[in-house]
């Protein structure tokens, strides 16, 4: 069994990033993102404060955009379109969730294309289903880079996903189908769920339910990746019960350390892929 050192990777990624951002400053490219966060959620600010903390150490500049509880969706809207409109600004990030009166899908939409560094727009979500180059939402690619770091073969595996939602489990599907994974998906409706994660090569769990996988639901020898962050009391848990589980898996990611330093290398990947395809324009 080999534990999936996520840190480390992203440690790596960082490093090539950051030679990357110093190339583009001497040809005059600064690249730059743009932090959109509206109301007071606390979990929000955290990640916020993470994703600031890693660009600095990049030589990546960034800009928070905080709008109050009470923003209209207008407001909101034309907040996006100064962002977009402007030439310095490489990437757009709308910190989800937002206040329930806004339309959270209107404003991804708004967003344009070229500056989804979180690949959340329906134009970046259709491209990927057509495996097409785009933006990737940021989990399932650092994910996908994992699996590539790890030499870990996805052909013909069967790969089951436990999650559905737009952020992690569909586009997580779509990559592994676009790497020739036999792909399931399971959700809160699945039934018989146990008899499908016991098939699997590859088991991606992305639910939020600490330790809801345990080592009756895997198969001997397959590939674990825990997406679920879970605060308690104790501390952060994934979604698998890692002590039982990493007895049987071949490779298995930790909580705290896994798939989490990916995601947030990736959004960088994707901030520097967008001032690279600026650069492209000049
Ligand atoms: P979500 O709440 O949008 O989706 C959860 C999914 O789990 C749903 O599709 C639901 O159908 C499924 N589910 C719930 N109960 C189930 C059950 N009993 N059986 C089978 N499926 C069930 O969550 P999300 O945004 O996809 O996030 C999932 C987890 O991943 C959360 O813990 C979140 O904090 C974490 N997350 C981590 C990262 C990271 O960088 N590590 C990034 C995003 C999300």
């Amino acid at each position: 069994m080999e534990i999936i050192d996520g840190k480390a990777l992203a440690k790596n990624v960082r490093e090539n990033l950051k030679q990357e951002v110093e190339n583009l400053k001497k040809e005059g490219i600064i690249p730059k993102f743009a932090v959109i966060l509206v109301g007071s959620d606390k979990a929000s600010q955290i990640y916020v404060k993470n994703k600031n903390k890693a660009s600095e150490e990049l030589g990546i500049e960034y800009e928070e955009v905080l709008l109050g509880e009470e923003t209209k969706m207008s407001e909101l809207l034309e907040k996006i379109d100064e962002l977009n409109n402007r030439n310095d600004i490489h990437g757009i990030l709308l910190q989800s969730p937002i206040p329930k009166h806004l339309d959270i899908n209107k404003a991804f939409k708004r967003i344009l294309p070229s500056k989804d560094i979180d690949g959340f727009n329906p134009e970046n979500v259709g491209k990927l289903c057509l495996n097409q180059d785009t933006f990737v939402s940021c989990t399932p690619y650092g994910i996908m880079k994992m699996f590539e770091a790890y030499n870990i073969p996805l052909e013909g595996k069967h790969a089951v996903i436990i999650g559905r939602s737009n952020i992690v489990g569909k586009p997580m599907a779509l990559s592994l189908l676009n790497k020739n994974a036999t792909v399931t998906i399971c959700h809160s409706k699945t039934k018989n769920l146990k008899e499908i994660t016991s098939n699997a090569d590859i088991l991606v769990s992305a639910i939020g339910k600490k330790h809801f996988v345990t080592a009756d639901m895997v198969k001997q020898g397959a590939v674990v990746i825990d997406v679920g962050i879970n605060r308690t009391e104790d501390g952060i848990f994934g979604d698998v019960d890692f002590e039982n589980v990493k007895e049987k898996a071949s490779y298995i990611t930790p909580v705290p350390g896994g798939v989490g330093p990916m995601t947030v290398a990736m959004l960088m990947n994707n901030v520097v892929k967008s001032a690279k395809m600026k650069k492209l324009e000049m």
